[in-house]
């Protein structure tokens, strides 16, 4: 017998259809490229999505097909965003750091037909447009006619101005239904291993992410908060705030393409923002400017921070210097991406000093929804005892099943676990803590050390900007753990000083065996520290070291 309750499938044109009407007047104010403060509300967005989507139909695209943003955050992209999936099209967020080669193969593999550009990117479509010319039709650049770029894109390719087509196109098009497992979204991963994958968020996937988001032990969005993502909404879209803010009526703040902690300090303040969210890189730049400023932040409650491993420094500045609770999540693009979020629970509620810091710097506990485990190399299920440590995997709602141009289920093991590639230990309350991506795992004497804890640490020297921690061949250990350090701005980094803070820290035979100071570290598009060109820079030192 079936249940006898209203049929309705999990839409993502709900969500902004539901901001319109019970939430009309919350903000979406953005920072644009061209400088100014834009102010729009839920209703004239949902509005505007309508009209964008007799735009798309006038440049012939249809149901399926593939539309490329390569955008900021700001409202003209949240407009792109609802109004390709809810007209059952894909909305393929590029990320711009990544290169031009890069982005003409994502392109390609996409089959993208049309790419809608903030003007900061005209430089990067030029380079570009030659070699997506096969399935690009139009370049659309999100700005009014005064500030259109002038470049040269390849013969029948167009190139037009969006508020243009929008000044053209009529509102009246009626959000259809069809079924919540059609494609809605594309993001592909960072490519830290190989040519980047794409990944396939459904509209029934994106829906039930965003209601998690908003669980009060997760990002616990409220009408009266004011929500910045600094997690650009072309990394895995912006984690889901774009989804989950208007779904409970609480304002976006975007802030377009400058993230450093001045502007960021400026946008908060003026904007009375509540919460951010965003990776660790941007809170240490904020920091930075905040103690050297001598400027508040004076509304924000929370921090959302993830992506890689809060180092302790920011739990323990914000939270004592600033009065801002720093949560710790951990996701990735194949996870949409939550699936992880720290928060206490009755077992560990009443922790303090070093035991609840501990605590903190754990990447939490599993959302409903999305399951983990950690197995060993043989696939056999690891306890949870917060020292064994094993390869994650997780299944759920929001969990990829294949990558895009698979066949569903060919990334999952036969029981349907996904692996995610990072090797983790699972504590008795649930708390799940990464210690190292797979193939970053260090093997000493056949024990792994994790990169990550080394890492952490060496960042809490003063001298140190940041920290990779590698695996150096060796001849008896096989391998053992190598310090690459960046000094602060105007400081030197003394090798034995650095190693001191190991000290009762961490097991003896945890310490790197050496410390190397270098200028920069290489970094991915997603910000992340590129371990591979480091391992074969410096996998030798050791031994030539003698
Ligand atoms: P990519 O996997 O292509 O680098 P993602 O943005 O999907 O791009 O990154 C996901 C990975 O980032 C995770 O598998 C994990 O290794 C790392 N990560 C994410 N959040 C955290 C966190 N809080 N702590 C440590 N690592 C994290």
């Amino acid at each position: 017998m079936l249940g006898l309750m209203q049929d309705k499938p999990l839409m993502i044109s709900s969500i902004i259809t539901h901001a319109a009407r019970h939430h009309a007047r919350a903000e979406v104010v953005s920072k644009t490229v061209e400088g100014a403060i834009h102010r729009s509300t839920y209703g004239e967005i949902e509005r505007r999505a309508r009209r964008l989507v007799r735009v798309l139909q006038r440049l012939d695209i249809g149901p399926s097909d593939r539309v490329a943003t390569l955008a900021w955050n700001g409202f003209r992209h949240l407009e792109l965003y609802y109004a390709i999936s809810g007209m059952g099209a894909v909305c393929h967020t590029i990320n711009p750091r990544l290169s031009a080669d890069d982005i003409a193969f994502i392109a390609n593999d996409a089959g993208d037909q049309v790419i809608f550009a903030d003007t900061t990117f005209a430089p990067l479509i030029a380079a570009v447009a030659p070699a997506v010319r096969a399935s690009v039709r139009a370049v659309v650049f999100m700005t009014e006619r005064a500030h259109m770029p002038d470049i040269a894109l390849p013969e029948g390719m167009d190139l037009l101005c969006y508020e243009e087509l929008m000044a053209a196109a009529d509102e009246d098009f009626a959000w259809p239904a069809f079924d919540e497992r059609t494609a809605a979204s594309l993001c592909y991963t960072s490519g830290t291993t190989g040519r980047p994958k794409g990944v396939l968020y459904s509209h029934r996937s994106t829906l039930l992410h965003a209601y998690a988001l908003n669980m009060p032990d997760v990002f616990a969005l409220r009408a009266v908060d004011r929500v910045l993502p600094v997690v650009p909404m072309f990394h895995v879209n912006a984690w889901g705030t774009p989804y989950a803010a208007p779904m409970v009526g609480a304002s976006l703040i975007m802030p377009g393409r400058h993230l450093d902690g001045a502007s960021l300090t400026q946008l908060m303040n003026e904007e009375r923002v509540t919460i951010s969210a965003g990776v660790p890189t941007v809170w240490l730049g904020l920091l930075a400017h905040l103690r050297a400023s001598g400027q508040r932040l004076e509304t924000v409650e929370r921090f959302v921070i993830g992506g890689s491993a809060c180092p302790r420094l920011l739990f323990e500045a914000f939270d004592k210097e600033y009065g801002i609770r720093v949560d710790h999540a951990w996701g990735m693009s194949e996870l949409s991406p939550l699936g992880t979020y720290n928060t206490p629970t009755p077992g560990n509620q009443n922790l303090t000093g070093e035991a609840l810091m501990r605590r903190r710097e754990k990447q939490g506990r599993s959302l409903f929804g999305v399951d983990i485990r950690i197995i060993d190399d043989a696939g056999r299920e690891l306890p949870w005892d917060g020292a064994t440590s094993g390869h994650l995997q997780a299944r759920g709602y929001w969990v990829c099943s294949s990558y895009f141009g698979g066949t569903p289920g060919d990334a999952l093991d036969a029981e349907g676990w996904f692996s995610t590639g990072d090797v983790a230990t699972i504590d008795a309350e649930g708390n799940m803590e990464i210690t190292d991506r797979s193939k970053d795992v260090i093997k000493s004497g056949g024990e792994w050390i994790s990169s990550i804890q080394l890492e952490n640490i060496a960042v809490s020297h003063p001298d140190v900007a940041e920290a990779a921690i590698i695996a150096a061949t060796h001849p008896k250990w096989d391998e053992r753990p190598l310090l690459l350090v960046v000094a602060r701005q105007g400081r030197t980094i003394d090798r034995d000083s650095v190693l001191r803070v190991y000290e009762g820290r961490v097991a003896k035979w945890w310490v790197p065996d050496d410390v190397v100071v270098v200028d920069e570290l290489p970094h991915t598009a997603t910000g992340k520290i590129q371990k591979l060109a480091l391992r074969e820079a410096w996998r030798g030192h050791l031994l030539a070291k003698g």
